[in-house]
């Protein structure tokens, strides 16, 4: 008997194949348009992180969750497994502007040459991953779009091409404030009862992007202590990954104990260049990219500012071991049967009374 995510795909896509723990169908997105056909992935194993995570081959529509699925197809939410008409949504409440960058940014988009997106391109982006993101150029710097979660533009960070350390905001200057300083926030929505990896840095997210994952960008780890984890509310597992230096990892840190066990932060081995990121590992590696992703991805573990259960045990037996001792042998309890069945006394328990 399959699970309800699997069936819930199956009862959606009737002509769908299943090869592989993954569901192959015509994509009810654009399918026919253009005489096409385009092929729609679901990714189907119920133990993996990305069960019901759908994507479409021609990109056609934003991947995501079964939730978004259904928004997406107009199906009835009440048929989605995990729908809860209950939700609030944190962060919805915002006047925002009548005035928007959304046609400035088809402008930048237009100047996005591939001299400028060298560097992008060099971490093996393509330039489809670069408009589903709708990255652009100004003349001078790149311009990465900070959609809200309306799906409307009203500031943009614009950073050098060549040097990232060198970057203005530009737009509304509300929408400058650390509070919405979150890179590509409608996939939040997207991945409702899912996964969601949040990156430090727009040309790390671009990466992870690029191999079909989801995710959002902060600018920098530092605007992690101004991300409030109640964004991420109805999100199931959080993958963090900031760059492999001490003060990113404390950053992360102390966010993954405000977001508490969804948090799986995904550690660098300890051999990583200091300052690796997910841009530098694309570019210097970019054959072996995708499977050292992956395998770091699965050792990341949930986050607990607790010791783990291993570690918890072995103190346990360690304690065991010192205590352990001949002190105890050959004591007995004076009950001639009661020592034959305990093989003499081995501790002491008081029954009966609260101990005074
Ligand atoms: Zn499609």
């Amino acid at each position: 008997m399959s699970d309800a995510v699997t069936r819930f795909y199956l009862d959606q896509l009737p002509e769908a194949q299943l090869k592989n723990n993954t569901l192959h169908a015509p994509c009810p997105f654009c399918g026919g348009r253009d005489g096409r056909e385009a092929n729609l992935v679901v990714f189907l194993q119920p133990d993996s992180f990305f069960h019901g995570y759908f994507r479409c081959a021609e990109g056609c529509a934003a991947s995501g969750f079964p939730l978004h699925f259904a928004r997406l197809r107009g199906t009835r939410l009440a048929q989605v497994p995990g729908y809860d008409p209950d939700r609030e949504y944190f962060g919805r409440e915002v006047d925002y502007p009548v005035r928007n960058l959304n046609n400035e940014l088809a402008g930048f988009s237009d100047k996005l040459t591939a001299e400028s997106a060298a560097r992008l391109h060099g971490a093996a982006i393509t330039a489809r991953t670069l408009a589903e993101l709708r990255v652009g150029h100004n003349g001078r710097y790149l311009v990465y779009p900070y959609v809200q979660p309306d799906g409307n533009c009203y500031a943009a960070r614009c950073v050098h091409p060549e040097r990232p350390e060198d970057f203005f905001w530009y737009g509304d200057e509300r929408f400058f404030a650390p509070e919405y300083r979150v890179f590509n926030a409608p996939e939040i929505d997207r991945c409702e009862n899912g996964t969601l990896f949040v990156v430090e840095g727009e040309e790390n997210l671009l990466c992870l992007k690029q191999l079909g994952l989801p995710g959002v960008a902060v600018p920098a780890a530092a605007d992690l202590e101004h991300l409030d984890p109640r964004r991420f509310e109805w999100i199931g597992t959080l993958f963090l990954w900031v760059g492999h230096n001490a003060e990113s990892a404390a950053l992360a840190r102390v966010f993954a104990t405000r977001a508490g066990f969804k948090v799986r932060i995904v550690r660098w081995p300890e051999n990583a260049p200091k300052n690796a990121s997910l841009h530098s590992l694309a570019t210097e590696q970019p054959e072996a990219f995708q499977q050292r992703v992956f395998a770091l991805i699965r050792e990341a573990r949930a986050f607990s500012p607790f010791p783990s259960p291993a570690g918890e045990f072995h103190t346990f037996t360690e304690r065991l071991a010192q205590e352990a001792g001949e002190g105890w042998a050959g004591l007995t309890t004076g009950f001639a049967r009661l020592d034959r069945a305990l093989g003499g006394l081995h501790g002491l328990n008081i029954l009966g009374g609260t101990p005074k």
